[in-house]
Order: structure tokens, then sequence, then C-alpha cells
């Protein structure tokens, strides 16, 4: 409890909090996150060939597989929970600098935290980008194609290869997207890495910049993670009960207008 006090003191006195999110911050909205002990890919190791992008332009098997994944994924019926709720309180109370998301739930935006404030460096589960000729079109137009007995779409404009905009193992991030990020990264008091278990690079190496700048780092995460010798805190508490009480808008307020 003690360190929750001290990161609820950090984050009372902090104007600009920079928050990375990672798959750990959904799965109490019933999203299971892929490396934690009811990941996808703990229970199934094989199927990461469904996210790493040869295997998916290569073989029709695995574009099968993922648009059955993608049409019973658990945030079309998800909602946020009260820890996206609380990044929210920390955009009302002007706090926020950006949350930097490795999720593709769209949850932080359902909670109500601002379409601008949210980095997503690996991309979208709502958008579809033909892997020819770019046309993005509505994921929701592409499910029902597949509903329609189309079992991998091919793009209606070239024929192309369709993906979700999401991020594969083997393809780059947008560089404007990673500069997006960088910046939150350097330009913050406060950096909270929330559900990560801060594996999957460049994203990781985002903590490295943020305490390079002089931010604390905070680190809530029910594992080990492998920077966790370069926190400041580390809180091991369920993140959906961790996180309101150390954000909370009164305590926040209250504390910058004594100071
Ligand atoms: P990860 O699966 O590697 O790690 C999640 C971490 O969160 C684990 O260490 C786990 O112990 C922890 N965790 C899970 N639930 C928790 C809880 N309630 N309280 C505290 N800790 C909890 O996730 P990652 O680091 O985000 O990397 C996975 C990649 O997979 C990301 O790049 C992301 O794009 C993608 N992904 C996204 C979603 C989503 O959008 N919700 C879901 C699965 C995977």
């Amino acid at each position: 409890m003690e360190a929750e006090r001290q990161v609820a003191a950090w984050l009372a006195e902090a104007t600009k909090v920079t928050v990375l999110t990672g798959a750990g911050i959904s799965t109490d909205s019933g999203i299971p996150d892929f490396r934690g002990p009811n990941g996808l890919w703990t229970a199934d190791p094989g199927a990461q060939r469904l996210f790493t992008l040869r295997d998916y332009l290569t073989d029709s098997q695995v574009r099968i597989a993922a648009w059955k994944i993608r049409q019973a994924h658990a945030a079309w019926t998800a909602r946020p929970n009260p820890g996206h709720e609380a990044i929210v309180e920390l955009e009302n109370n002007g706090q926020l600098r950006a949350i930097i998301t490795q999720n593709i739930d769209g949850m932080h935006q359902l909670a109500g935290n601002s379409e601008d404030l949210v980095i997503e460096v690996h991309g979208s589960l709502y958008e579809v980008e033909c892997m020819s000729c770019g046309a993005l079109t509505a994921m929701s137009d592409t499910l029902e194609r597949v509903t329609a007995g189309e079992a991998d779409p091919a793009c209606l404009r070239c024929g192309g290869i369709l993906k979700a905009r999401t991020v594969s193992f083997g393809q780059p991030l947008e560089p404007a997207v990673l500069q997006a990020a960088q910046a939150a990264a350097q330009d913050c008091q406060v950096f909270l890495a929330i559900g990560t278990s801060l594996t999957v690079q460049p994203v990781a190496s985002l903590v490295d910049r943020a305490a390079q700048h002089g931010a604390k780092i905070v680190i809530i995460n029910a594992e080990p993670t492998p920077y966790d010798q370069k926190a400041d805190a580390r809180l091991s508490s369920p993140i959906s009960e961790v996180l309101p009480r150390i954000i909370s808008s009164g305590e926040a307020t209250d504390a910058r207008s004594a100071s």
C-alpha cells in the first residue's frame, strides 16, 4: 500500500502523465491477453503464426483462421472497465499527455478518452487494409462478407489480400505513429506502463526514453517485466482495482490546487 500511496502522490502533483497500455488493462473487460496466465499464446503457442505477416500473406489457411478469430473477437461485446475509466479521469483532470496503447480493441475511446490523445501503435481492429493497394475499409463491412460465406475475403478494388489494420510480427510500425509515441514518452513527469509484459519492441523501449527525460517510471503489471529494475515503483495488484485507487479526481485536483 505504501508504494500505491507514493504513486498516488506523484500523480497528484503531475501536470503531464503519459500512459502506456497493453493487453492486461482489457482482461477485466473479458478480452484475453497474449502472454498472461490465461493468454491466447500461453494456451496455444502455435497461434502466433496467425499474427506473423509472412505466414498471413503466404498461407490462406492462416487467413481463414484469422478471420474466424476477428469475427468472434471479444472486443465486439466488451465494455471498458474501471481501469480504462480511471484513465478518463486523468484526462478530465487535465493531466493526460497521451495514451500510447498496444491494444487494438478501441476500449480507451469507448471509455471516453479523446481520439486525439490515443496513439494506437499497433493499429486498430476496427479497420481493414488491403495489402496490395492500401485501400482502407471498415472491419464491420468485411466481417459481413465473412458471415455471408467468404472465408478469406479479397479486396473489392484490386483483389489483394485483406488484413486487419493491426501490426503483425514482421510488419513495421507507422513512422509518424511511433514518433508521436516517442514525443509523448519524453514529455511527461510520470510514465505509467500498465498491463504490458514489455516484451514487444520498439514500444517497450519507450520506458527508457521516458526515464532518460526525467519521468518517474511506474509499472503496473501482475507479472514481472524486463523493465522492473528501471521502475521507480512497481504495483502488481489487479489493474481495474489499483488504477481507481491511485487516480482519483478529487485527490489530484486538491493536491494540485494546494501546491
Ligand atoms: P501481453 O499479453 O504480452 O502482456 C499482458 C500482461 O498483462 C501480462 O504480463 C499479464 O500478467 C498482465 N495482466 C493481465 N491482466 C492483468 C490484470 N487484470 N492486472 C494486472 N496485470 C494483468 O500484452 P502486451 O504487452 O500488450 O503485448 C501483446 C500484444 O498483443 C500487443 O502488441 C497488442 O497489440 C496485442 N494484443 C492486444 C489485445 C487487446 O487489444 N486487448 C489483446 C491481446 C493482444
